[in-house]
């Protein structure tokens, strides 16, 4: 019967990560992976994260029932006010339709599907991403049946962001179109726009009725300030782009496989936004009927209790800048002790967990076949698998592979 099914080829980045722990040099790096690892290159389970867990397996009223469709209300809310701002003008008018997600990924799903149902596009079914984006947003629309394009962003010449290619194809595409934005911390560039060229970009959304999808996947992790982190979304809201926002607790808390997300859309009145949290919340119960719970409650008790709140900022700026410090000591050790041949400033100009450091394809592979040091094809480290042991090996092996 499933003669016709295609075997699949492997996700690359869990193929890496298959090669990464098979290999049994010594001295092997792994930079592949997006997730925060410790100066011992260990998994982080943050401080507050460990307290607020404590409290919840200590209370012998906790049970396992089911939660409501739309989530943990307490959690919803507090995520909502944690991305949105206290002082949100669409938090005060009560017009944002909130639900609990499968994390990121199941945000920007909820996101995709109910976009796929309802948005009225004017043209084609189309979705813009950034080129390039997370490679999961592509197969996401795809299987809502949108259709994807990409715009302008990175330039390989400057290693920076192509502001002009990006503002001409938000003029340039049709009225209404639907585009896609990193809030912070791009993946997998680390090349977020200024605060200027935001609010030149917002203008081009206004200009052109365009709809935003903002995903957000690492509020604190770019500058280590969850409020700042966010700026780019409250200044949207504030212009009155019409939006929706995908969260993620993956990164910023380090709940990763706990599955903790939100999707927030912000409606332009109280009355829209009742209508559309209902059709949400029919299609979630279609997708997974209750969003799960031990996650959420986690979160909630860190949102909802000030000294917890205090604890997580904390262990937020701990994991920011033992990255941001990575970054300096990579950047110094390349440009002023190993005088690697080009320009090494993008390391420290870029923001949050990713590094598009610029080298071929052939010189990654490079780095894998002979220093052992394992990063995707593009050329995207993940700083968080730099540590402070590992990383004159590291500076020393790509040095030699930018040389030959
Ligand atoms: N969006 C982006 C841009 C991401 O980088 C990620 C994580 N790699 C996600 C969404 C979703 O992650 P998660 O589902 O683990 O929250």
């Amino acid at each position: 019967t499933w003669d016709i099914v295609p075997q699949a080829p492997p996700d690359s980045i869990f193929k890496l990560t298959a090669a990464y722990q098979a290999d049994p040099y010594p001295q092997k790096v792994n930079l592949g992976v997006g997730a925060y690892r410790d100066d011992d290159n260990k998994p982080w389970v943050l401080p507050v994260v460990r307290k607020a867990s404590h409290i919840l397996l200590s209370d012998p009223t906790l049970h396992h029932e089911y939660l409501p469709i739309t989530g943990l209300p307490e959690f919803v809310s507090g995520a909502a006010r944690l991305i949105l701002g206290d002082d949100s003008p669409a938090l005060a008018d009560d017009r944002v339709a909130s639900v609990q997600t499968i994390s990121g990924t199941g945000a920007n799903h909820l996101a995709a599907l109910f976009l796929s149902k309802y948005y009225q596009f004017d043209g084609e079914r189309v979705v813009y991403l950034s080129d390039p984006t997370w490679v999961n947003h592509f197969a996401i629309f795809e299987n809502v049946g949108i259709k994807q394009r990409t715009y302008p962003y990175y330039d390989s010449k400057t290693i920076g962001l192509d502001f002009d290619g990006f503002l001409a194809a938000l003029q340039s595409a049709p009225g209404r179109s639907v585009f896609l934005v990193h809030a912070c911390a791009h993946n997998p560039t680390g090349v977020d726009p200024t605060e200027e060229q935001w609010e030149t970009i917002a203008q081009a959304f206004i200009a052109k009725k365009h709809y935003a999808i903002f995903d957000s996947a690492y509020q604190g992790f770019a500058s280590g300030d969850l409020d700042r982190d966010a700026k780019a979304i409250r200044y949207f809201v504030r212009r009155g782009v019409p939006m929706l926002v995908c969260q993620s607790f993956a990164k910023n808390a380090g709940l990763y496989g706990e599955r903790v997300g939100a999707l927030h859309l912000i409606a332009p009145n109280k009355e829209t936004a009742t209508r559309v949290r209902s059709q949400l919340s029919v299609l979630q119960r279609s997708e997974i009927s209750n969003p799960p719970s031990y996650g959420a409650r986690v979160i909630a008790l860190i949102l909802g209790n000030p000294e917890l709140f205090e604890e997580w900022k904390a262990d937020i700026r701990t994991m920011a800048d033992r990255i941001i410090d990575m970054r300096k000591r990579l950047h110094s050790l390349l440009t002023n002790e190993l005088r690697t041949p080009g320009n090494w400033d993008h390391i420290v100009n870029q923001i949050g967990m990713f590094s598009f450091t610029g080298i071929s394809t052939a010189q990654s592979k490079a780095l894998i076949d002979d220093a052992h040091v394992y990063l995707t094809s593009n050329g995207r480290i993940s700083m968080a698998g730099l540590n402070s042991k590992n990383l004159r090996y590291f500076a020393e092996a790509l040095d030699r592979v930018v040389r030959t």
